[in-house]
C-alpha cells in the first residue's frame, strides 16, 4: 500500500511525546486558508514585497558569483561565515552593548534561534515567562520543549515587569523571560526603557536568561529604536532577524549570546542543519558591507510602512467603526478589539473567510488572557485597492454575524 494511504493513526504509537506538545493546527489552518485563491489576506506577518531591495541584491549576487563563487557554494563553519558574523556583531554593537563576532551565531532565521535556545536551555517542566499575548512561533517552540508558560500581562509599554517581579518574589523560578521589545507581534507595544532596566535587574537577581527577539526594531515609523537590554545585562540572548528589515527569503539571521551559551547553541545548530546557507551569507555580507546601503534602505522602508499604515488605519476607522485599535507606531500589525460583545472573533473569522477575507483571531496568541474579541490584522501586504475590498468584505461579515444573533 502506498505510504500516503496509511491511516494517520498507524503512526500514533510511534510519535515522540514532544511531537504532541505545542501543536497549533488552528494557526496552520488559518494561514493555509488565508493563502487560498481569491482570499484577500490580512492574516500573515508578510513584509510588503515592494520593500525588497531587489536591484541591490541582484548586484551583490553578481559580485559574489564573479569574485567568490566557489567559497560561496562550499560548506561553511556552523557559527557562520566570518564576514557575516562581523557585520552582525557591528550591527548589534550599534544598537546595544559592544559585541565581539565570536558571540554571534548565524541562524536560519530567528525562528531557528528560538528552537536552538529551547533545546539548549529547557527541560520539560521548566518555566518560560512571556507577555500575554505573545508571538505564536515562540509559544509553539517553548510548548514543544515541554516548558510551562508563565503569562505576564502587557500594555503599550510592553511586558509588565512589576507583575513579573511579584511572581518571582512569590517563589516561581523561571529559566527564560521572552520579550519582543519593539513593535511587538501582535500588540505593537514597545518595551519601555525603565522596564528594560528593571528586567535586567531581575535577571541578575533571579538568574534567568532574557531572550530578546527583535525582528521589528527597524520598523518604527519615526525611526524610534531603544537600545537592547544587553546594555544593562550580560544575561541576554538577542535574536536579530533580517526578515522584516531586508527580506525573509534568505532565511538568515543573527543570534548574539553570552560566550558559554554560544558554544552550546552552535552544537545544537550543528545537529539541526550543520550551518546556515553559505551563499545567502555571502550575498548578505556583500550587500551590508556597503555602509550606506542599510540606512538608505531603512529610511525607504519606514516611509513605505508608515504611509501604508496611515492610509490603512484611516480606511479601517471609516469602514469598520466597530473595531477599536490604536494606530501602530511601527511593525506590521493592528491589534484590535471588536467593540460589540455579540460578535466573537472566531465567528467573524469564519464568516469573513467565506466572503473571501482572512485575518487572525486573537485567541491563539493568548496564553491566559481572553482573546475572543481581539483580531490581529496585518496591513502590510495588500495595496490600497485590495485593502479597501478586504475591509468591505469584513464589514459584510460583521453584519452577517450580527444578523444571525
Ligand atoms: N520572532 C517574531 C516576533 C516574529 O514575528 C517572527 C516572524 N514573523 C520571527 C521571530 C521569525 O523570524 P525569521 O523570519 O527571522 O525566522
Amino acid at each position: 500500500m502506498a505510504s500516503d494511504l496509511l491511516p494517520r493513526e498507524s503512526y500514533d504509537n510511534l510519535l515522540s511525546v514532544r511531537t504532541g506538545l505545542g501543536k497549533s493546527d488552528a494557526v496552520r489552518d488559518i494561514l493555509a486558508a488565508a493563502s487560498t485563491k481569491g482570499v484577500l489576506s490580512l492574516a500573515g506577518g508578510i513584509p510588503a514585497s515592494e520593500t525588497f531591495p531587489v536591484v541591490a541584491i541582484a548586484e551583490a549576487m553578481d559580485r559574489v558569483m564573479s569574485r567568490s563563487a566557489t567559497m560561496a557554494l562550499q560548506y561553511a563553519p556552523t557559527e557562520g561565515v566570518r564576514a557575516m558574523r562581523e557585520i552582525l556583531a557591528q550591527r548589534a554593537s550599534e544598537t546595544g552593548a559592544s559585541v565581539d563576532p565570536h558571540r554571534v551565531l548565524v541562524t536560519s532565521g530567528s525562528q531557528q534561534g528560538l528552537d536552538m535556545i529551547a533545546q539548549v536551555l529547557l527541560d520539560s517542566g521548566d518555566v518560560v515567562a512571556l507577555d500575554d499575548p505573545s508571538y505564536l512561533g515562540a509559544v509553539q517552540v517553548f510548548r514543544r520543549a515541554g516548558a510551562r508558560l508563565l503569562a505576564i500581562p502587557s500594555d503599550r509599554d510592553g511586558l509588565r515587569t512589576d507583575i513579573l517581579a511579584e511572581r518571582l518574589r512569590s517563589g516561581i523560578s523561571c529559566k527564560i523571560v521572552y520579550v519582543v521589545p519593539h513593535y511587538h507581534n501582535p500588540t505593537g507595544a514597545v518595551l519601555h526603557m525603565n522596564r528594560r532596566r528593571h528586567l535586567a535587574d531581575l535577571a541578575s537577581q533571579y538568574g534567568f536568561v532574557i531572550v530578546e527577539d527583535d525582528p521589528y526594531a527597524d520598523l518604527g515609523f519615526d525611526g524610534e529604536r531603544l537600545p537592547s537590554v544587553d546594555v544593562s545585562s550580560d544575561r541576554v540572548v538577542r535574536l536579530m532577524s533580517l526578515s522584516k528589515s531586508l527580506c525573509p527569503g534568505f532565511r538568515t539571521a543573527g543570534l548574539v549570546a553570552p560566550a558559554p551559551l554560544i558554544r552550546e547553541l552552535t552544537a545544537a545548530k550543528q545537529c539541526s542543519d550543520l550551518q546556515t546557507n553559505t551563499w545567502a551569507q555571502y550575498v548578505l555580507a556583500e550587500l551590508l558591507s556597503n555602509a550606506e546601503f542599510l540606512p538608505r534602505h531603512l529610511r525607504k522602508l519606514r516611509e513605505i510602512y508608515s504611509a501604508k499604515s496611515e492610509s490603512f488605519c484611516n480606511l479601517t476607522r471609516k469602514m469598520l467603526p466597530w473595531l477599536d485599535f490604536e494606530n501602530p507606531r511601527g511593525g506590521l500589525f493592528l491589534w484590535s478589539a471588536i467593540s460589540d460583545p455579540r460578535v466573537d472573533a472566531t465567528d467573524l473569522y469564519e464568516t469573513a473567510l467565506s466572503k473571501g477575507v482572512a485575518f487572525v483571531p486573537g485567541s491563539p496568541f493568548c496564553v491566559e488572557r481572553d482573546g475572543s474579541h481581539q483580531l490581529r490584522i496585518s496591513y502590510s501586504s495588500l495595496d490600497d485597492i485590495q485593502s479597501r475590498e478586504a475591509l468591505a468584505r469584513m464589514g459584510e461579515a460583521f453584519e452577517t454575524v450580527l444578523e444571525s444573533r
